[in-house]
């Protein structure tokens, strides 16, 4: 009898070791940043300094991000250059790198997707209280303004026609994601999981050299799955149950929208998820792809190469995973 209670014993106390040998992540949520809240869990063993100086300066690298990008912030870089009535501006290195890495984007999507799309953001003001159905001069005005195919950039020489409304909306949460990833490493971290909106990262190792696991939204509600992930890799996913709001026309009018239109998609997709190793493009594509539609989608990843992965739902309830995911349907 005792040498089954002192089995227990050992037994109880290797267990303890374990658990206390894993190191416990560390967790913190920056609200309103970048439009959204940012969650931030790091396994921090390994870096310099404390979590709570690694989380200060992730918060200081999307305050300085956001006053540089913003459309929205009136005293912020962005929102000055369109407000601003000459043809050529000069951008700082923050704008000019994130306008040529759009640009780039948009010619390889046709212009799905398309940094100079702002005026539509403004016109159908899906967070705010804007009468919906907007009016059809109105319309056609803000849609004769959304052309990447009319800006000239030279190094940080911005050319365009006046009334342009630029919006990175639907990139700079990728492109801060891996910001802040590159940031994280940097400095020693050993691994973690960040959450911006619609955009996750995983990066580096966990402790118990298992996969990220990472829960993709089923646009209806609840959860389509599971991505089991290795790290550095980007998630995102983009749909029009994200930000929406109902017209007097008794139509929802969302968030995302079709540059060859002026309206808010209709593709016949409820959601698209990208998963890339770079998070720009995961972010920019997942925008594209959901105006593109499913067929264009899936020839458009033929076409790249197949270099990146995708989970499509159509609003039939059709799931296209693309065959190199571990994907886990719920
Ligand atoms: P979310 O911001 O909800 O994660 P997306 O990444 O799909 O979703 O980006 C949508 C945002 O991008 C919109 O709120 C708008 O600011 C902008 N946007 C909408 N349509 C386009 C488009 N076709 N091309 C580029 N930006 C767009
Ligand atoms: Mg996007």
């Amino acid at each position: 009898m005792r040498r089954v209670l002192s089995l227990v014993l050992i037994v109880f106390l290797f267990v303890l070791l374990l658990v206390a040998c894993t190191p416990a992540p560390y967790s913190a949520v920056l609200c309103g940043k970048m439009n959204t809240d940012v969650l931030i869990t790091l396994y921090s063993n390994g870096a310099d300094k404390s979590a709570d100086e690694l989380i200060a300066a992730c918060e200081d690298l999307l305050d300085e991000a956001e006053q540089a990008l913003s459309r929205t912030d009136a005293a912020a870089e962005l929102a000055r250059v369109n407000a601003n009535m000459e043809t050529t501006v000069t951008l700082s290195d923050t704008l000019a790198d994130m306008l040529r890495l759009s640009l780039s984007l948009s010619r390889e999507t046709s212009g799905a997707f398309d940094p100079t799309a702002g005026a539509l953001s403004v016109l159908y003001d899906i967070t705010g209280d804007t009468h919906l159905p907007p009016d059809p001069d109105a319309l056609a005005a803000a849609k004769a303004t959304v052309d990447y195919t009319a800006l000239a950039l030279e190094g940080n020489t911005l050319s365009r026609p006046v009334g342009t409304v630029l919006d990175f909306g639907a990139i700079a949460k990728g492109h801060l994601a891996a910001v802040l990833v590159d940031y994280l490493l940097a400095e020693g971290v050993s691994g973690g999981v960040l959450s911006l909106g619609g955009n996750v990262a995983v990066f580096g190792e966990k402790p118990n050299g298992k996969p990220f696991r990472v829960a993709v939204r089923a646009p209806e509600g609840g959860y389509l799955g599971e991505l089991a992930l290795s790290g550095n890799t980007y998630v995102s996913t983009s749909g029009a149950y994200e930000r929406f709001r109902v017209g007097t026309d008794g139509v929802t009018y969302h968030h995302i929208f079709d540059p060859a239109t002026g309206k808010p998609a209709d593709s016949g997709l409820a959601s698209v998820t990208v998963v890339s190793r770079d998070g720009a493009r995961a972010d920019a594509l997942s925008t594209a792809l959901y105006v593109m539609g499913y067929d264009a989608a899936i020839s458009f990843w033929e076409k790249a190469g197949r270099n990146f992965d995708m989970i499509l739902v159509r609003e039939d309830g059709e799931v296209f995973v693309t065959p190199d995911l571990t994907f886990e349907a719920a």
